[in-house]
Parts: C-alpha cells; sequence; structure tokens
C-alpha cells in the first residue's frame, strides 16, 4: 500500500471512529449530571425524613409537659379550698399563674411544632414523587448507556487496532499533517476530486494538480483548504 491508500484507509477509520462518538453522543454526560442530581435529592429527602422523626419526638415530649402542667394546676386549684389564710392562698395563685405561663409556653411550642410538621411532610412527599421519576429515568438512560458502550466498544477496540497498522506504514510528518487538517477540517482531511475540484471545499485546482493526483501515487494537497486529495478511478 503506498501512503495516499494509507491515508484513505486512515481516513475511512477515523470517520467511524467518529461516528460511533456521535451514536453515544452526551449520553454519558448526561447520566452523571442525573447521577449528581439523584444523590443530592436524597440526602434532601433523607434530612428531611430524618427531621420528621425528630419533630415526632419532640411533640411526644411536649404532650406530656402539658398533660403534667393541667394536671398539677388542677391540683393547686383543689387546694385553694382548703387554704386557712391570705398568705397561703396568695403562694398558690402565684404558682398556678407560673404554671399556667409554663403551659401556654409549651402549647405555643405544640403548635410550632406541627406547622413545621405540615411543610415538612408535604416537602418529603413532593421530593420522593421526584426521587422516584428522576430514577426512573436514570435507569432507562443507563441501560442505554451500556447498551450502547457495549454495541461499540468491540467495533471500536477493532477500528483502533486497524488504525494503529495503518499509520505504521506512513511517515511521522505526513502523519502529524493529516492529525492537524482532521482536527481543524471537521475530521476531513482526505477528500476526493470531484471533476476538476477539491470534493472537501470546491475549489478548482489547477491541471498539473488533477493530472498529479490522478497518478494515484504522489501525495498531494488541495491548496485552499489544504486536504489530502485522491481520486476515484471511474469503474
Ligand atoms: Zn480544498
Amino acid at each position: 500500500m503506498n501512503s495516499i491508500q494509507n491515508l484513505i484507509e486512515l481516513q475511512k477509520i477515523d470517520s467511524q471512529l467518529a461516528e460511533i462518538e456521535e451514536l453515544l453522543g452526551d449520553l454519558p454526560t448526561r447520566v452523571t449530571d442525573l447521577k449528581n442530581k439523584e444523590d443530592s435529592l436524597t440526602s434532601d429527602f433523607e434530612r428531611g425524613k430524618a427531621r420528621l422523626k425528630e419533630i415526632a419526638l419532640e411533640q411526644h415530649k411536649t404532650e406530656m409537659n402539658l398533660a403534667e402542667f393541667k394536671e398539677k394546676i388542677d391540683k393547686l386549684k383543689d387546694q385553694l379550698f382548703l387554704v386557712t389564710n391570705n398568705k397561703q392562698y396568695d403562694a398558690l395563685m402565684l404558682e398556678i399563674d407560673h404554671l399556667k405561663e409554663e403551659l401556654d409556653r409549651s402549647e405555643t411550642t405544640e403548635l410550632e411544632f406541627l406547622e413545621e410538621k405540615d411543610q415538612l411532610a408535604e416537602q418529603v412527599k413532593s421530593q420522593e414523587q421526584s426521587l422516584e421519576s428522576l430514577s426512573k429515568d436514570l435507569s432507562s438512560k443507563r441501560v442505554k448507556l451500556e447498551q450502547a458502550l457495549a454495541a461499540s466498544s468491540s467495533e471500536k477496540k477493532d477500528l483502533e487496532s486497524r488504525r494503529e497498522e495503518t499509520t505504521k506504514d506512513l511517515s511521522a510528518s505526513v502523519l502529524a499533517r493529516y492529525n492537524r487538517i482532521l482536527s481543524a477540517r471537521n475530521g476531513l482531511a482526505v477528500v476526493s476530486l470531484e471533476g476538476k475540484s477539491c470534493g472537501g471545499c470546491g475549489a478548482a485546482l489547477p491541471p498539473q494538480l488533477v493530472a498529479e493526483v490522478k497518478t494515484l501515487v504522489t501525495i498531494q494537497n488541495c491548496s485552499i483548504c489544504t486536504r489530502f486529495l485522491f481520486w476515484e478511478k471511474p469503474e
């Protein structure tokens, strides 16, 4: 195989490799993005659930306090009937007032807990729903990605080893030029003649150059887009 045929072969391989990359597209990035979203939503959700448990415990404690205060107040009220002087009466009333304040405070706290609980329960519920649909989306994308990766990996490996074989016969300078043009020209470094024009950029080529290309022996480049030129001999 002479160099120009190596270059044609190399271009074919690189186009197929690019096609595989395109097939996978941004699927891997999208899977990673979804996974990150799922992680952060899960930790929010878990935090919410933990706080709900905490609130339930606190509520229980507050309820016990309320019952205790009420009981104490009732007992003190009963004692009011048994007092024999004003001093005792005033002392009992002071104690009752103090307990009533405590009772008020506990009732306020209980209301606050109830409000927080309602809000949080709603939040946790909606998080659970989003998490569910996100996980479904993620698992279907993951399956697609795995299938695409599996399907392309053996083909890709095969193409890569063929690429290595093909580049062995090329000089380092030609290969470097090829790689440079490939990345500068959108993955297309080797093009065929179209009549007397470059098949890449369409520029009309000097007759001398066209004749050289048609020998299929030397390596020639388009003077405008710098792509390598070859000629497809008509059957
Ligand atoms: Zn050109």
